[in-house]
């Protein structure tokens, strides 16, 4: 596997791969991979003959500076982890190379940007889609993979490729999960031994309230009610969120009529954490 860090270097190599007619997939990560990343790699290996992984911490996504020098990094393991998967190139950007001292220019997607994730947190998603956006120029992948785990992202992506004509797929992937249900995040290390199993009540609540629509509930305020009675059980929880929203435009929703996402964001013991769920098809 090769790492690259600087652009000029990264132009050149993917010059190269277009010059021969290469299929590139493309995994953007802010690192401290786990499984969930790692099956977003094997997707992108399914459907492309080279795949690119990128590693940055885009500090215009954290609307929290102390959330951003939390985050963890640990490079050298990662480059392993990568290693193992066959990966390609790992691209490993500076901020300095990203975002020069003069950066002005931003990408928004004005609509699903506005509520849940982005009203909790202001700018985030300006920074996610700016430097996706600006990935995308630079790895130019014909197909990319994003996780369903951040789902709210995932949607906004996909509207700025429509909107923007990037020419590349988006390729949707499954959330992976722990044993115990806990959706995988990097966040999780951050977890305190008595946190731990007080973050289970978040997957534990979407199980359930699919559960109860998949035996016929259909009202959003009831299915929602079942997951704050699991938030609840634990002091250490403090919800900020629990919603059902359509699948496409993200808007709120009563009742669910054809296919739905149960979403939520919480924090467990100072650590936030979100998850989602279907609701339709599959449950
Ligand atoms: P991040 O490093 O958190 O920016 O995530 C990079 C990519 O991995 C995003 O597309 C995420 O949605 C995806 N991802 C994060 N956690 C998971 C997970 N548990 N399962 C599947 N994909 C995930």
């Amino acid at each position: 596997m090769l790492t690259i860090a600087k652009t000029s270097e990264l132009r050149q190599y993917i010059v190269a791969l277009k010059r021969q007619g290469v299929r590139v997939g493309f995994v953007p990560t802010m690192g401290y991979l786990h499984e969930g990343h790692l099956s977003l790699v094997r997707l992108a290996k399914g459907c492309s003959d080279k795949v690119i992984v990128s590693i940055f911490v885009n500090p215009t996504q954290f609307n929290d500076p102390q959330d951003y020098a939390k985050y963890p990094i640990d490079l050298p393991r990662d480059s392993r982890l990568l290693e193992q998967e066959q990966v390609d190139l790992l691209y490993t950007p500076s901020r300095e190379s990203l975002y020069g001292s003069d950066f002005q220019s931003w990408v928004e997607v004005a609509e699903l940007c506005r509520e849940h994730e982005g009203a909790a947190r202001p700018g985030h998603f300006r920074g996610v889609s700016t430097v996706v956006a600006m990935l995308f120029n630079l790895v130019q992948p014909d197909v990319a993979v994003f996780g369903e785990k951040d789902f709210q992202q995932l949607r906004i992506i996909e509207q700025m490729v429509e909107d923007l004509k990037f020419p590349l797929e988006i390729v949707r992937g499954p959330t992976v999960r722990e044993a115990d249900g806990l959706a995988m995040s990097s966040r999780n290390v951050r977890l305190s031994k008595a946190a731990r199993p007080a973050a289970l009540l978040l997957s534990q609540g979407l199980f359930s309230a699919r559960t109860s629509f998949a035996a016929g509930q259909k009202n959003a305020a009831r299915l929602c009610a079942t997951v704050q009675d699991f938030l609840e059980r634990s002091s250490l929880i403090n919800p900020e969120y629990v919603r059902v929203v359509d699948e496409q435009d993200l808007k709120t929703l009563e009742l669910v009529k054809d296919r739905a996402r149960l979403i939520l964001a919480a924090f467990v013991d100072g650590v936030r954490l979100i998850d989602n769920i279907e609701l339709g098809a599959r449950a």
